[in-house]
C-alpha cells in the first residue's frame, strides 16, 4: 500500500499547503482519513480525485473536516451520472453534530447522507474493515473525542496520530509499524505540559522510538516555525525522521 499525503497543515495552511488530508492507496481502495480545507484541490493534484473509496474522519475539528462540503458539492453536482455514496466514517457519537454543522451552511443533510455520502460511526474497540485494509484506533489526547487511526494491508502498517498529547495507546497503537504519520504542532518552547492536546517534534520522535516504528513523518505543521530546526529536533531523539511532504507517495512498508 501508498501513503499519499494530502495535507499537512495545522490549523489552517500556509501558502500553498492544505490542511490535515491523508490517502491510503491499496490496489483499487482508496481511503481518505480526514479532509481539511484544500484537501479536495489537492486530490485533484495528486490525480486520486476518482479513487476514493471511502472515508474516515479521526476527530470533527474544522482543520480536519471542513472540505467535506466541496467534497459533497464534487459528488452532488456531475456531469453525467452521479458516484455511488461514498462510506463515510465519523468517531462514535460525532453524526448528529455534523448533520447540524452540514445545516448550519445551508447543506441540507438529506442531501448529504442521501446523494453523496453513506454515513455511519465506527466503533473504535470493534476496528473497522474496508476492502483489505483493517483499521484498529486510540482515544486521543484532545479536547473532543479523537482517535489515532491504525491501517494495515498490503504486507504493510501504518499509523496516524491525529491530534493528540503524549498518548501511551497511541505508542501501543504504533507498536512495530512501518511508518508513524505524527503531528508535531508546537514547538518546544510554546508546548505547555499542563495543556497537553498536541506534540512538539521531540515528543513525536520519543513516540517513535519508543513504538519501535521504522519512519517517523511529521505533520500538522503551523507556516509560522522554522521547519529545519523542527526537523532537527525530531531527528535528534528518532533519526528516521522526516517532514512529511504534500503530494508525496510513501509506499508502505
Ligand atoms: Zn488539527
Ligand atoms: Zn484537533
Amino acid at each position: 500500500m501508498d501513503l499519499v499525503v494530502l495535507g499537512t497543515g495545522a490549523a489552517y495552511p500556509g501558502p500553498g499547503q492544505a490542511s490535515s488530508g491523508y490517502m491510503v492507496r491499496d490496489g483499487r481502495t482508496g481511503l481518505l482519513m480526514d479532509c481539511g480545507n484544500g484537501v479536495v484541490s489537492r486530490l485533484q493534484d495528486a490525480g486520486e480525485m476518482d479513487n476514493l473509496t471511502a472515508l474516515v474522519f479521526s476527530h470533527i475539528h474544522a482543520d480536519h473536516l471542513l472540505d467535506i462540503f466541496p467534497l459533497f458539492y464534487s459528488r452532488a453536482y456531475v456531469k453525467g451520472e452521479r458516484p455511488p455514496r461514498l462510506p463515510l466514517y465519523l468517531p462514535p457519537g460525532e453524526a448528529d453534530r455534523f448533520a447540524r454543522i452540514a445545516e448550519a451552511l445551508r447543506v441540507e443533510p438529506r442531501k448529504l447522507f442521501e446523494e453523496a455520502f453513506d454515513v455511519a460511526e465506527y466503533d473504535p474497540d470493534a476496528g473497522l474493515r474496508i476492502d483489505n485494509l483493517w483499521l484498529s484506533f486510540a482515544r486521543n489526547e484532545h479536547p473532543i473525542p479523537t482517535f489515532a487511526i491504525k491501517v494495515e494491508g498490503g504486507g504493510g502498517s501504518m499509523v496516524y496520530s491525529s491530534d493528540t498529547g503524549p498518548s501511551q495507546p497511541l505508542v501501543e497503537l504504533a507498536r512495530g509499524c512501518n511508518l508513524a504519520l505524527c503531528e508535531a504542532t508546537l514547538e518546544e518552547a510554546d508546548y505547555n505540559p499542563d495543556k497537553p492536546i498536541h506534540l512538539t517534534p521531540r515528543l513525536a520522535a520519543e513516540l517513535a522510538k519508543q513504538a519501535g516504528v521504522h519512519r517517523l513523518l511529521l505533520t500538522h505543521l503551523w507556516p509560522f516555525y522554522d521547519r529545519q530546526q523542527m526537523l532537527a529536533e525530531a531527528t535528534r531523539v528518532f533519526p528516521s525522521s522526516e517532514l512529511a511532504e504534500e503530494l508525496k507517495r510513501y509506499p508502505i512498508p
